[in-house]
């Protein structure tokens, strides 16, 4: 057994070691200012925390409303895509914080939370899909199901940011299979950022065809639709 614990010893120095020699050679940057040794610098933190809300809200085809906490641009897109490519995954926490004051200002009716999901394939190479961790801080305030098994990615689609127009509608069609019963029930999806809103409706529409009563659609940030 001593053999055991010294080898878990060894082998959790050796990991620090590994982490301090990671931030010797490529320090942590803040994901906004570039500020070296602080992956969030203060003055980032709390201008982000600062930020109005800028509530958008629309009826769109298939959701019974889609929502955004304001534009994709400036401090909040910094933010949303540092949470989304660079790994800075402490960001859900203020931008959740964002979608739950939205949501309280909205006063949608809804029984519990979905996170567009990502391919599986994707979901390994970024190593966790973003939409999920701000669904899951949402959920908790919120006292709701998180639930992150109800609709599945079948195929793995182009970035919707890369596309315009009509090819972010044929990207995602028959992108979505809903594998749970969701019969009766008033569903909200959530989304890091909504550009022309395609994933959103398509994935509802799914949601419609098994029998979601409602279904609404929030991101974080909404982009100019091309
Ligand atoms: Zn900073």
């Amino acid at each position: 057994m001593q053999g055991t614990s010294a080898r878990a010893g060894n082998w959790s120095r050796l990991q620090l070691a590994a982490e301090w020699l990671t931030d010797l050679v490529f320090p942590p940057l803040c994901w906004c200012c570039g500020r070296v040794d602080v992956r969030s610098c203060v003055d980032c933190l709390r201008a982000l925390q600062a930020a109005p809300l800028q509530v958008t809200a629309r009826r769109a085809d298939k959701l019974d409303m889609e929502s955004a906490t304001g534009p994709h641009v400036g401090l909040l897109q910094s933010a949303v895509q540092a949470l989304k490519y660079e790994g800075y995954k402490e960001l859900a926490e203020p931008l959740a914080e964002r979608l739950i004051n939205a949501l309280r200002w909205l006063d949608w009716s809804f029984d519990i939370i979905l996170p567009i999901p990502l391919h599986s394939e994707r979901l390994r190479e970024r190593g966790y899909n973003q939409a999920e961790l701000l669904a899951d801080r949402v959920a908790v305030e919120l006292g709701l199901f998180c639930a992150t098994d109800c609709v599945a990615r079948v195929r793995n689609t182009e970035q919707q940011a890369q596309l315009r127009g009509a090819e972010r509608r044929s990207n995602v069609k028959g992108a979505f299979e809903v594998v749970t019963d969701v019969a009766g029930l008033r569903i909200l999806l959530v989304d890091d950022v909504v550009t022309s809103g395609e994933t959103l409706n398509e994935c509802a529409s799914e949601l419609r065809k098994h029998g979601a009563a409602a279904v609404y659609g929030i991101a974080v940030s909404k982009g100019g639709q091309s």
